[in-house]
């Protein structure tokens, strides 16, 4: 049952998952960008952990409100604003819903991935987040459409956010700070994907039973 508690739960999970990270980010960062993907994120995440401690939300739009909030003023770079898209989006999606189910959950992600195709001018093949988030919802959906069980839907749309990620490093970005390498950037993974491999992991596990 994924109600507000259980949100709260996952949006702190997520937040520990990304500050443990946050050297891999910077390190992935580093090859293409200018080093600080982790750092930026780590900070954002901090700020929302002690939110999280601070504030008794309301509801679940609350709750994804915050983090997109906190996201858009503390994390800087390009990820900031669009990873803020996203939590407001969610956020948007969760009016008036007091558990978020399959469908909420496939339209949740969509808003999210079109608010940040809309902020970042991009789509998926630019070597960016979008390459992960895109093929994780499509395999939500197709799986979700066909029946299978939740574990294994959840299974197979992590198998295509990490297969997003792979892809990632046999592109050449077009969009962002790694743009500007061209074919330079070829044969490494892109640092959003990679952060939106652990964000979705985290996300997946509030379908979790128990
Ligand atoms: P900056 O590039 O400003 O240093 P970060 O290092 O925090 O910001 O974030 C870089 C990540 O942001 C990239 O790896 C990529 O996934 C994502 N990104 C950058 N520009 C775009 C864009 N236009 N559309 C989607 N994602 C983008
Ligand atoms: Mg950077």
């Amino acid at each position: 049952m994924v109600n507000k508690d259980t949100v709260i739960q996952v949006i702190g999970t997520i937040s520990d998952s990304i500050i443990e990270n946050s050297e891999m980010l910077n390190d992935l960062d580093r090859a293409i960008g200018d080093a600080d993907h982790g750092i930026n994120m780590k900070r954002g995440f901090e700020k929302v952990k002690t939110t999280l401690d601070t504030t008794a939300f309301t509801d679940i739009t609350h709750a994804f409100k915050t983090v997109g909030m906190t996201l858009l003023t503390t994390v800087g770079g390009a990820s900031g604003p669009l990873y803020a898209t996203a939590f407001l989006k969610f956020a948007d999606q969760c009016k008036d819903v007091e558990e978020i189910d399959v469908k909420t959950y496939a339209e949740m992600l969509s808003a999210a991935i079109e608010g940040m195709k809309k902020r970042g001018k991009s789509d998926a093949g630019c070597k960016t987040m979008l390459d992960v988030w895109i093929p994780y919802l499509d395999t939500f959906k197709k799986e979700t459409e066909d029946g299978a069980e939740m574990s294994k839907v959840l299974e197979l749309s992590m198998d295509a956010a990490r297969g997003g990620f792979e892809y990632s490093k046999t592109i050449i970005a077009t969009k962002g700070r790694a743009s500007y390498l061209g074919e330079r950037s070829l044969g490494h993974g892109d640092p959003g994907a990679a952060s939106t491999v652990l964000i979705l992991q985290s996300l997946s596990e509030m379908f979790q039973e128990g």
